[in-house]
């Protein structure tokens, strides 16, 4: 599959029934939101096992969607764990609200409940837990700590689709639950996200923010004959189109076999890999791992970066501490020391290549490789 050999850390798989659902809606009605967007909904929030979905442009518009319906204001504080795609803190500065970076727990890499505990104060809304790689946070804990405090869990599962967590689909642990379907997550719609909640309220707030704050949509007002709309708050244009919609409902229907194969991989590294200097993350019992990453911690996280790299094994480093960006660091005050186990991890781990169409073959280079180099 990949270009000259490259083996990249993830990417999409797309067979012919992916092909083909995407084919039928160029000659159907609708290419922007329509009927397919609405059954891709129903079947994420089954997926998720909550009531509702709302399916937006990408993932990142559904994090700005979710803070918007818990409703953070300028001067809220919202803690985030500091190892995440940096679009998790940035929805907090959307709607002007202040990224409070607690620590992660030094074995699973994921936010660390004593951490959040500490930095609650009078102004803090709510927690966003991150499914660092695929595995479920400690959500027994984050809904006790929420709950005491009065705090919403926003939980950012765009690693974890199709993983699991005390027997329960990931997705149904918080009161708001974020996707993203860019190729290289569990599922791909090419660029897409969702929100899956059990709240009506929030769910009906985020479908009018996605669509500029109107209370009707195109499809509708043209169901109801009418072309009144009335606009009642401040939204964006975060539609997800048919096309995109049908591209996610038919991967949707492989995400099982993708979990299975992902899991499967998990496991060859994990057995080649004990014994070794190459330490994999601490996996907890109560979950099932979605494996969106294979994170390994190595000494000497450089050298072997780049000798993978030149062995054309597209490994790569998830992620750089999100307040050590420079935005953060120069615009926003942030300092380095904030989060030392974040800050350490940050100097050991590396993602190896995992995702459905990676073969034994392929894999078996991968494994070849990485222990030549150690
Ligand atoms: C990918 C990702 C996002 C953003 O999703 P997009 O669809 O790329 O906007 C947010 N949070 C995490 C943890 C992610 O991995």
């Amino acid at each position: 599959m990949a270009e000259n050999g490259y083996l990249p850390y993830g990417r999409q798989s797309i067979d012919q029934t992916d092909i083909q659902a995407v084919t039928e809606i160029l000659q159907s009605d609708w290419l922007t939101t329509g009927p397919v967007v609405e059954c891709f909904e129903k079947a994420v929030a089954a997926s998720a096992g909550t009531a509702f979905c709302v399916a937006v442009s990408n993932g990142t518009a559904a994090l700005h969607a979710a803070m918007f319906a818990i409703d953070i204001k300028p001067g809220d504080e919202v803690i985030v764990p500091p190892l995440t795609f940096a679009a998790t803190a940035n929805a907090v500065l959307y709607q002007g609200g202040i990224p409070v970076f607690a620590d992660v727990d030094p074995e699973t890499l994921l936010l660390d409940p004593v951490a959040v505990e500490q930095l609650i104060t009078v102004k803090t809304k709510a927690v966003i837990a991150v499914d660092y790689a695929g595995q479920a946070c400690d959500y027994k804990k984050l809904q006790a700590l929420c709950r005491q405090h009065d705090l919403f869990l926003i939980s950012d599962a765009c690693h974890s689709l199709g993983g699991g967590y005390c027997g329960e689909p990931c997705g149904s642990q918080a009161d708001l639950s974020v996707f993203s379907f860019h190729p290289v997550k569990p599922i791909a719609a090419a660029e897409g996200g969702a929100v899956v909640t059990n709240d009506e309220n929030l769910w009906q707030k985020m479908r009018r923010f996605r669509n500029h704050g109107i209370t009707t949509d195109h499809r509708e007002r043209t169901g109801a004959g009418t072309w009144d709309y009335d606009m009642v708050e401040l939204g964006f244009n975060y539609r997800l189109s048919d096309l995109h919609a049908a591209l996610g409902l038919s991967q949707l229907k492989r995400l099982p076999a993708f979990i299975q194969r992902r899991q499967q991989l998990a496991k060859k590294y994990d057995e080649v890999f004990s014994g070794t200097s190459i330490v994999p993350l601490k996996y907890r019992d109560e979950v099932s791992h979605g494996y969106h990453l294979y994170v390994v911690r190595v000494e000497n996280r450089q050298q072997v970066f780049e000798q993978l790299r030149a062995a054309r094994i597209g490994c790569n480093v998830h992620y750089k501490p999100v307040y050590l960006h420079s935005y953060y660091l120069e615009k926003l005050g942030f300092v380095a020391g904030l989060c030392p186990a974040a800050e350490t991890a940050y100097t050991e781990i590396l993602s190896l290549p995992i995702y459905p169409d990676l073969s034994d073959d392929q894999q078996q280079r991968v494994i070849s490789e990485i222990l030549g180099i150690v």
